[in-house]
């Protein structure tokens, strides 16, 4: 059993969709759990409706809302012929859900709403994706995961109830290949105990097909990107980096951690847990090499970079020059943990604190008014936070010519400098 991962990037189009069943053709026979992001910006696009919905603007909402409907059942038309009726009237009960909460007031948190409206854009793709390929031959059965993936309700970064999910995937996923190889599903959602749609952090797709990797014992995950393969920096801001054949679990959840977009931070540890091997392929040419990601040390890698703009600097110094010790340090945590902000570098001195922190100005203020009752507290805005990994002196010379470094942490294998 293997599990695929398609981002949103690769079922954006009619055409791009086509791709994917063409490198599924590439596997018969083969049981597959196939898990797919929604189409392109279809999340951001929902964001905006549930944004407008809870500022009161109820038209609005609904207008953006029609926007997705329209995408959609346009997909749909150009894709199906034999399946369109049935699938159109899916995506349409999916869509009469979220318009009969649109109709209604808020009453509850922002993020409540968030996850019940923003889950529609997996529920949409997989219904096109899922109804596409049994017409053209790619047999599959679809699965709405809200039904396997218990979570509890910390909505938009919900936690998986790992025990009556993996009892779930016992019950209602593995019985499934009896009759089918190709079980269809979405990522970044699940359902609490009360029925209420979560989700599971942006970009969380990759998440959702580690978890089912993980308890489905599969031989491997394949993650299908735009690109050809993990490179050592983003392409976008480096037009020469390179592209990384091999690398481990450690070194992934490092790149990620310090924010190269590559994989999910959360993907890691359940195929770890298990030593189920991650591949990372590129659906444009499946041909190419890709990235083989697995547990055992890979020598000679070359610098890896990953920059963090919009970062800031919150300098904090303790008020009557008494050392910062556990006690400010243990509160400060308990501010962080309480706002939801991590900090991206921490360093301590006698009697002050410097924290950079990703810019969230509502999280911001937030921290800094309530870290002013234990310290002052001066924060500087506009930073970039350069990482290096496997640095050596001339790209890290290279890399801050003519910056200004506001504050560096240095390890053998890793550098970190917050600059402007
Ligand atoms: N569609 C979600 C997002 O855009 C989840 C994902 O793509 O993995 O964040
Ligand atoms: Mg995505």
């Amino acid at each position: 059993m293997n599990v695929f991962k398609f981002g949103g990037a690769s079922v954006n189009s009619v055409d791009r969709i086509k791709n994917v069943a063409g490198i599924l053709r590439n596997y018969p026979n083969e049981k597959l759990l196939i898990v797919i992001s929604a189409m392109g910006k279809t999340t951001n696009a929902l964001e905006k409706v549930v944004e407008a919905f809870f500022a009161g603007k109820k038209e609005e909402a609904l207008n953006l809302f029609h926007i997705v409907k329209e995408t959609h059942l346009t997909t749909a038309k150009y894709l199906l012929v034999k399946n369109y009726n049935s699938t159109e009237k899916q995506l349409v009960d999916f869509f009469t859900e979220v318009e009969w909460l649109l109709h209604d007031k808020p009453v509850r948190e922002f993020d409540y709403y968030y996850d019940q409206v923003v889950c529609l854009g997996e529920l949409l793709s997989t219904a096109i994706v899922s109804a596409y390929l049994n017409e053209a031959g790619i047999s599959n059965t679809w699965v709405d995961v809200r039904d396997i993936f218990r979570t509890d309700d910390n909505f938009r970064d919900a936690n998986i109830n790992w025990e009556e999910t993996q009892q779930n995937v016992n019950n209602s996923i593995i019985p499934l290949y009896d009759k089918t190889n190709i079980v269809m599903t979405q990522g970044f959602i699940g359902c609490t105990d009360e029925n209420e749609s979560t989700t599971l952090g942006r970009e969380g797709s990759d998440y959702t097909a580690a978890v089912f990797a993980n308890m489905m014992d599969a031989a491997a995950q394949t993650i299908w990107k735009d690109v050809e393969s993990v490179m050592n920096a983003d392409p976008k801001q480096f037009p020469n980096a390179q592209p990384i054949y091999e690398l481990n679990y450690d070194e992934v959840i490092e790149m990620a951690y310090y924010g190269a977009q590559v994989i999910h931070p959360k993907t890691i540890k359940p195929l770890q847990n298990k030593g189920i091997p991650l591949y990372v392929k590129c659906f444009l040419d499946p041909s190419l090499k890709g990235t083989y990601i697995h547990d055992e040390s890979v020598k000679g890698l070359p610098p890896i970079l990953v920059v963090k703009d919009n970062q800031v600097l919150m300098h904090l110094h303790s008020l009557d020059y008494s050392f910062v010790g556990e006690k400010p340090i243990s509160r400060l945590y308990q501010l962080l943990a309480e706002i939801k902000i991590k900090p991206n570098l921490l360093q301590s001195g006698a009697v002050s604190l410097m924290l950079c922190l990703d810019d969230r100005s509502d999280k911001i203020e937030k921290l800094a008014i309530a870290a002013s009752e234990l310290f002052e507290v001066q924060v500087e805005k506009g930073l970039t936070l350069l990482t290096i990994r496997h640095y050596n002196q001339s790209i890290l010379a290279e890399m801050t010519d003519g910056k200004t470094i506001v504050l560096k942490q240095q390890s053998p294998d890793t550098v970190q400098v917050l600059m402007k």
